[in-house]
């Protein structure tokens, strides 16, 4: 249990946490089997939290009060915007794959859920990073620098490396994964039943992952979308994290749109965990539908 005690209370110290006001968190490791064609995905819990809604992430340009009138719609807690943070694990012929690391520990336990998997970090063999935020490509690194997973490629968009290069707040991720980086250009194959999709607007090289396998797909959507509530109750409001927000705006609707009309698969790392489910149009914006019948081991 000490990783999970150690997790939350990292969260609650962290200087994000605390101006943040995150509820505390309350993870516990988990995997959940989702059957894809002929592969097995598996969804990872890698932390839970709540954002305050401060209109400094969600609702930046209609305040906090049309934020409130959303989530109490949906019925959610006031004042409170749950953001999960889960990662992806594919095993398929020949490659174990993770889309994004979560946190790293000791604030996330991804490798906790990772082993409840019954896959060690280094029988993976290709990580593929939908950007280079903190809640997905920290746990490439250990307290130390060190690569966690040292027999895998990390894969990710071009611009995508060059942004993270371009950070000094990164200089000990990029020491740690250099090795290991093989970039593409956004919107290429890049494993065999897997191409990735150009979603830039978070971020320069944000990037979508769809896997495909005997006529199924599953779309990872990175941070497309972040709230199941406000993201896709109001798809077209300005997101705070964002760096291009108009940018991140017009591909949410689009992107969306026709996630509803082709009812395909889709696996978020902030929605509820596990993010596996489907969007369907609601009024004005988009509704989320989680997979029924999935169960954490
Ligand atoms: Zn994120």
């Amino acid at each position: 249990m000490r990783p999970i005690i150690l997790a939350a209370v990292a969260a609650l110290l962290s200087g994000v946490a605390a101006s943040a006001q995150l509820g505390p968190l309350v993870a516990t490791p988990a995997a959940t089997d989702m059957k894809l064609g002929k592969l097995r995905l598996t969804a990872l819990r890698d932390a839970a939290a709540n954002a305050p809604n401060d209109a400094k992430v969600f609702g930046v340009d209609t305040g906090p009060a049309a934020v409130e009138a959303v989530l109490a719609a949906a019925g959610a807690t006031p004042g409170q915007i749950s953001l999960s943070v889960n990662t992806l694990l594919v095993r398929m012929p020949g490659h174990v794959v993770l889309v994004d690391t979560g946190y790293g520990a000791p604030r996330g336990i991804m490798l906790d859920s990772l082993a409840r998997a019954g896959v060690a970090p280094a029988a993976v063999t290709d990580i593929l990073i939908s950007h280079g935020h903190g809640d997905h490509v920290g746990g490439l690194i250990d307290a130390d620098g060190k690569p966690v997973f040292a027999k895998a490629t990390v894969r990710m968009a071009a611009d995508e490396w060059t942004a993270i290069q371009a950070a000094p707040a990164n200089a000990k991720l990029v020491a740690g994964i250099t090795p290991q980086v093989k970039t593409f250009v956004a919107g290429a194959a890049v494993l065999p039943g897997v191409a990735s999709v150009d979603l830039s607007g978070h971020t320069p090289g944000h990037s979508g992952y769809r896997i495909t396998s005997a006529g199924q797909s599953v779309l990872a959507i990175g941070d497309m979308a972040h709230s199941y509530i406000v993201s896709l109750g109001k798809p077209d409001w300005a997101m705070g994290y964002d760096r291009d927000r108009k940018q991140g705006a017009e591909r949410r609707r689009s992107v969306l749109a026709t996630e509803a009309r082709t009812e395909e698969l889709i696996f978020s790392p902030h929605f509820p965990y596990p993010g596996f489910g489907h969007v369907v149009v609601a009024g004005e914006g988009f509704a989320w539908q989680p997979q029924p019948g999935l169960t954490a081991k």
